[in-house]
């Protein structure tokens, strides 16, 4: 099956792709990820991604697109993932369905994650992140044992620079005027859900998971063959 996460950022889209690739083994392909890594190693894609980023607005719709269809691609064999951070745009999402069908794959279903600004606000001013394994904190929420150390690995923990307040507007800005119009283009192909945002990981990840027990995998892909 295959799932894209819609919603702003902070809404828990990456929290709760990390709890269904541990337990229900979906591969969670976060774009946010991939791209940070890429700047991290310096790569071609990381040179050019870079300033975006850190202004909060949106990379460029082809290198993002050349870099999750290649991803997709290499993923075969492994049909079962989870979008998150992509599409981002609805040029995105109809670039991203013509090549999934060329696969014989389509999405199965979008997730939409309904969530307030204050809520936003709140979880990505106080998030911090493991610098080497990645694990996700909050200051107030999800605090670590020691302060600024992480409890799964003892590395150091750092604040992303876009999860400056200044930033947050801006990236927030983006969502309403780029990304919201995904929620029609998913709704009008039948497949769109809705989560509540605003709750604590563990409510929303047992919404999702009877969500996802409603959900017949793959019909979409046989009817579109
Ligand atoms: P995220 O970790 O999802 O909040 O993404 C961090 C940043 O990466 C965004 O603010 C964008 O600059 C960039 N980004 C992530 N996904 C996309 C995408 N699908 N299209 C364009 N830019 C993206």
């Amino acid at each position: 099956m295959r799932i894209v996460l819609l919603g702003p950022p902070g809404a828990g889209k990456g929290t709760q792709a990390v709890m269904l690739a541990e337990k229900k083994g979906f591969l969670h392909l976060s774009t946010g990820d991939i791209l940070r890594e890429n700047v991290k190693n310096k790569t071609d894609i990381g040179r050019k991604a870079k300033e975006f980023m850190e202004k909060g607005e949106l990379v460029p719709d082809d290198i993002v697109l050349r870099m999750m269809l290649d991803t997709i691609k290499n993923a075969r064999g492994k049909n079962d993932f989870i979008l998150d951070g992509f599409p981002r745009t609805v040029y995105q999402a109809k670039k991203l369905d013509k090549e999934l069908d060329k696969l014989k794959l389509a999405i199965d279903m979008a997730v939409y994650f309904k969530t307030s600004t204050k809520t936003v606000i709140f979880r990505l001013t106080g998030r911090r992140l493991c610098s080497k394994c990645g694990a996700n904190y909050h200051i107030v929420n999800m605090p670590t044992k020691k302060q600024g150390v992480c409890d799964k690995c003892g590395s150091e923990l750092y604040q992303r620079k876009d999860d400056s307040e200044e930033t947050i507007k801006k990236r927030l800005e983006v969502y309403d005027n780029q990304t919201k119009d995904l929620i029609d283009y998913y709704k009008a192909q039948g497949i769109l859900k809705e989560v509540s945002g605003d709750l604590e990981a563990p409510k929303v990840y047992s919404e999702l998971s009877e969500i996802l027990n409603t959900c017949k995998p793959d019909d979409r892909h046989k009817v579109r063959k």
